[in-house]
This record gives structure tokens, sequence and C-alpha cells, in this order.
């Protein structure tokens, strides 16, 4: 049995806590690794540590900084297959799909090279008689970030690239569900040229998750995981005077008009819905049809995509659509959501529940559904699945789908499918959402955009990357200046007559 390690001080250094936890490998259900989950002692630890280093990189040009990220991103590229790789053993999403989450947090790498144009500050001449006023961004010092399992490369380099461009230190405490990705981004990191300390992972749970809500020296958080999570971490970490920025799950809808491209729709459906097994926070999770009519074609549709779906573990080549998913206790939980669909009325119109994989027999595999006539008061409407479980929700109009989407309690990312631009223009306009898709299914956006949602599923102010990240890694600092009249008043300026 190999035991994993945290990354500290540049090393890969052994738990001390004797505390550890399982890491499977979700394709068979074999336990393949052991996670140390750290004491508060050895978080905070790392927090000195780090502490220590954090001057000297907030003193360095960030020209220089933004030259370690400059080398990062070759290496990434460099090690793509390898870091993809260890990602999907331990997540179990497809070959191709890891590296697009290794790929998905390098464009914010890329993003944090123009440190030194974000952080240049704003500066008036003559502000007043004599006076000058300034505006610079400065770092926070020590910084930390608590990260899901469904992203383990992307999520951690969303957080760490800003931070570490700004001239912070990073602490990062990754899932203990897939640790090992994360350790080989902090080695890169060091081998791009960043100083020993400034980023260093702990592993563990909540006891170190509580380490760092409650450690002084930690100025900012960032979390990324499930909404109650999410909740006690920003209440903790903002009444313990802490900058915190958390975000949650997601019940992403989206509303298909009767004009729109049935095929398309369809074509996005499958992929948005079942991508990841449905592990993903801009996953849809419910189709909402405008008319019976539109509902029935959809479904009409969906079918036989659905069962084309190829479910297998990543080793069997790229024509596998998705993998396993991360645990059985998450596989359990789908199942059992499942169910109460079925209790409570919906129809299952595609049922993955039979579903098994020679040789894989403990795999946690879950099959492919397509529930239709679900309601807003049944759990599988109501909960996060997280799953590769598609909901269809009939809406009698227009105005019946938006009002769906806004009374959910999460508000993510929603998507309209429809060739009236009129319809898309309110329903961009309206919705109380934070990432929208016009014909486009997981409007996920770019490095240089920022990335959040509303309702439950963010907490705090700023989104993650983009313009956003820069603020929330920095704090601004003011500086009004007069120079009282000096040495220049005496000065002598002429070239004096040589006698
Ligand atoms: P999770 O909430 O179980 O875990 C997230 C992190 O919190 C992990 O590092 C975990 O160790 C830690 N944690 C778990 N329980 C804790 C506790 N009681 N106290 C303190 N820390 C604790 O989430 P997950 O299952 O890893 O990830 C899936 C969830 O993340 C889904 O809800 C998904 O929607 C969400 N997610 C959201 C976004 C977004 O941007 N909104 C992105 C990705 C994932």
């Amino acid at each position: 049995m190999k035991d994993l390690t945290h990354y500290i001080n540049g090393e890969r250094v052994s738990g001390t806590s004797g505390r550890f936890s399982d890491v499977f490998n979700p394709a068979t259900g074999e336990v393949q690794s052991r996670c140390p989950l750290a004491s508060k002692e050895e978080f905070d630890q790392a927090v000195e540590i780090a502490a220590a280093a954090q001057p000297a990189w907030g003193a360095t040009n960030p020209q220089r900084r933004a030259r370690v990220m400059m080398k990062f991103v070759d290496l990434l590229n460099r090690d793509m297959d390898k870091l993809a790789e260890a990602l999907s053993s331990e997540h179990g999403k497809t070959f191709p799909d890891a590296k697009g989450d290794v790929q998905r947090g390098l464009e914010v790498v890329e993003y944090c090279i123009g440190a030194p144009q974000m952080l240049k500050g704003e500066f008036t001449d003559s502000a007043g008689p004599g006076i000058d006023m300034y505006s610079m961004r400065q770092p926070l010092g020590v910084t930390g970030g608590i990260t899901p399992f469904n992203f383990p490369a992307m999520i951690p380099m969303w957080m760490f690239a800003p931070a570490l461009a700004c001239g912070n230190a990073f602490i990062l405490k990754p899932s203990e569900r897939d640790p090992s990705v994360p350790i080989m981004l902090a080695e890169l990191m060091e081998e791009a040229g960043l100083p020993k300390g400034l980023l260093q992972v702990v592993n563990g749970d909540k006891e170190a998750v509580d380490a760092m809500l409650d450690n002084e020296t930690v100025q900012s958080i960032g979390f990324v995981g499930s909404t109650p999570i999410a909740e006690y971490i920003y209440g903790r970490g903002c009444s313990n005077g802490k900058r915190v920025q958390c975000f949650g799950g997601a019940k992403n809808h989206m509303i298909v008009m009767p004009d729109a491209d049935m095929d398309q729709a369809a074509d996005a459906l499958i992929g948005a819905g079942y991508g990841a097994a449905g592990e993903r926070c801009m996953a849809i999770s419910v189709a909402v049809p405008v008319g019976d009519e539109a509902a029935d074609k959809l479904i009409e549709k969906l079918v036989p995509r659905i069962e084309k779906l190829k479910v297998g573990p990543y080793t069997a080549g790229d024509d596998v659509d998705y993998g396993p998913v991360v645990t059985a206790a998450a596989k359990q939980n789908i199942l059992g959501l499942i169910e109460s669909g079925i209790q409570q009325g919906a129809e299952l119109v595609v049922d993955g529940r039979d579903f098994s994989l020679q040789g894989y027999e403990d795999g946690f595999f879950v099959g492919p559904h397509l529930f239709d006539r679900v309601t807003p008061d049944m759990d599988i409407y109501k909960k996060e699945i997280f799953g590769p479980v598609l909901s269809t929700v009939r809406a009698g109009s227009y105005e019946e789908a938006i009002g769906l989407a806004m009374d959910h309690e999460y508000g993510n990312g929603t998507a309209i499918f429809t060739r009236d631009g009129d319809a898309a223009r309110d329903f961009a306009n309206r919705i109380n959402i934070g990432m929208v898709g016009i014909n486009v299914p997981i409007p996920v956006p770019l490095a240089y955009h920022t990335f959040g949602g509303w309702k439950k599923s963010a907490f705090g102010d700023l989104n993650q990357h983009g313009p956003d990240a820069f603020r929330f890694y920095t704090r601004t600092k003011t500086i009004t200046s007069r120079w009282p009249s000096g040495i220049k008043e005496g000065g002598e300026f002429n070239f004096k007559a040589m006698d």
C-alpha cells in the first residue's frame, strides 16, 4: 500500500498525525493508496514556513514572478500526459477529459503571466497643489485554498496561480479523494523557479480545514465544493476576519424552446449531462423543454443517444464517453436519489440501474439515466445528484421555464437553446444565475473573464480568475503624497563657466 505525502517547504513529507483516508481506483473499486490527513500542528507549521518565505517573494519584481508562470506553462505542456494519467487513475474521468482539466487550469496560469500589467496600480498627478495620489495593489501574505475532487488540477491552479503571481504564499488543502496531481503541480512550480515554501500542499480533512480557518496568519481562503461546506467555511472564515470566497453546488437548467434545433439541443444535453459522469458543477442536470411537442421531440432524440453512450475505465481508450464516479458512497447517493425519483412519480425513460461492466464489477460505474415528467417538489429536482442522471421538467411556457430556473436555490450556470434572439436576450437579462449560455450548454467563461455563480452557488464578492482574482489576492493601499520644497531650491542647475 502506497502512502502519499504532503508537500511542505519544497519536499514531499510524510504525514505525522497517524490518520489517513483511502484513495480508490474508481474503475476497479480497489484502494490504491492512502492520503495522510494533517493535524492542526502540521498545518500550522506549513503556515509558519510560508510566512517566512512570502516577504521576499512579495518584494520580487512582478515580471520575474510572471516568468515563473511562463516556465510553468511549458512544464505543464511537457508533462500533460503524465498529469492526466495520474488524474484519471484517482478521479476516474476519461483521459481526454483529464487533459481538459489540466488545460483549463493552464489557461489561467497563462492569464497570470499578465500580472505586471494587472498590478500596475493607479496614479493621479497633482491631486492638489503639489500633491500626488497613487494606489497600489499589495499581496495579502499567506493565502489558502480548499478544493473539491472533481477538478483536481484546474481548480487548484485557478487559486494558486493568481495568488502567487500577486506575490502571496499559498497553502492548498486539496480533496483527499484525488490528492496526487496537486503535489505534482507544486513540484512543477518549483521546477519553474518558484522559491521553496511559497506553494505548499497540506492534505487533510475537516481538521486541516479548521486549522486554516482559525490560523491568524492566513489572510484569505478560497473554497470550491458543496454548498453546506461552502456556507460553513464562509461563515467561520469571515467571522475570523479573513477574506473568503466560496463556490458551492449547482443545479443547472437548460431551457429548450420549441424553435430550437432539436438535434443540436440533444447533442448538447448529452455532453453537458453525462460528460465526466455528471460530476461537474457546470453539468446540465435539468432539461426544460417548452411545450409538450418540444418535450416529446427532445426525449425521442435523447433516448438513442443515451443508449449509445460508452461507459468504461479511462484505460479503455478515447472512445469512452465517461468513467466511474469517484467513490462507492457517491454511487450509493446517486442510486438512492434515482430510487426516490421513481417513488415520487417521475418517469424513468432510460434506466441504467442494471449497468455492469465485465471485469470491473466492483468499480463505481453508474449507467446513464433519463427522467421525464420531473416536478419541482421531487428530491431529484431539488438536490444536486452529481451523477449521470438528466431530469426533464416540462414547462408550459417560456415564462414558466425561466421561472423554474429563477426559483431554484442554486444559480451556477444555465443555458437556453432557441433560434429567437429576442427570447435569448430576455433570458440573459432577467435570469438570476451567474453564467449563461445561449445555444452553448456549458458556459464556462475563459480565463480572462471571471467564473462564479449566484444564490447558493457562491458566497463572497469576487469571482474566480480573470480580473477579480487579482482583486481577491491583493489589497489596495492609497497614498497621498506631498513633498515640501527641498534641495531643488538651493541646487545649482546651470553649467558654471570654467575660470
Ligand atoms: P465537498 O464539499 O465534499 O469537499 C470540498 C472540500 O471540502 C474538500 O477539500 C474536502 O476535504 C473539504 N471538506 C469536506 N467536508 C468538510 C467538512 N465537514 N469540513 C471542512 N471541510 C470539508 O465537495 P466535493 O464532493 O469534493 O466536490 C463536489 C462539489 O463541489 C459539488 O457540490 C460541486 O457542485 C461543487 N463544485 C462547485 C464548483 C463551483 O465553481 N461552483 C466547482 C466544482 C465543484
